[in-house]
């Protein structure tokens, strides 16, 4: 019963997570699916990016406004990233079964913290630029939104 209810079109997104990081080196092997599944927390995503705070929204705003405007170069990996927030190991060599290790970060943060810098090195300096050129990139958007 409950194994079925977890297979939902909700959460097909984190399945594909869960899948593509099976693959992985160091990715899921003890946790399953359904565990993956029962550790994703709704209002801990809602939040945004652990080092940033770029929201869901946010992030998904600039990959629809990419897509109409073509106006930026892509760096979604054939547009499959940015529409949502990815799947981060704050210690990047520590298994992805260690789920208190997981977090989720935006495409920009996660793509520059790469697999060097430490959440310590990272957070207050790097997010905290990444934020602002995203909050600038926003106010372009909602400026061109509103004279369309
Ligand atoms: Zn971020």
């Amino acid at each position: 019963m409950g194994r079925k209810k977890i297979y939902t079109e909700d959460t097909k997104w984190l399945r594909q997570i869960y899948n593509n990081k099976k693959t992985e080196n160091g990715g899921f092997s003890k946790v399953t699916t359904i565990e993956f599944i029962e550790w994703f927390d709704q209002s801990v995503y809602d939040k945004g990016c652990c080092y940033c705070g770029t929201t869901h929204e946010t992030s998904k705003k600039i990959f629809d406004f990419q897509i109409i405007s073509k106006g930026r170069l892509d760096a979604t990996r054939g547009k499959h990233r940015m529409h949502r927030l990815e799947l981060e190991r704050v210690i990047p060599n520590e298994p992805y079964d260690n789920l208190k290790n997981l977090a989720w970060a935006c495409h920009w943060c996660n793509n520059a913290k790469s697999n060097f810098f430490t959440k310590e090195e990272f957070k207050p300096v790097i997010s905290d630029a990444i934020k602002i050129a995203l909050d600038k990139i926003i106010e372009e958007i909602d400026k061109k939104i509103k004279y369309e």
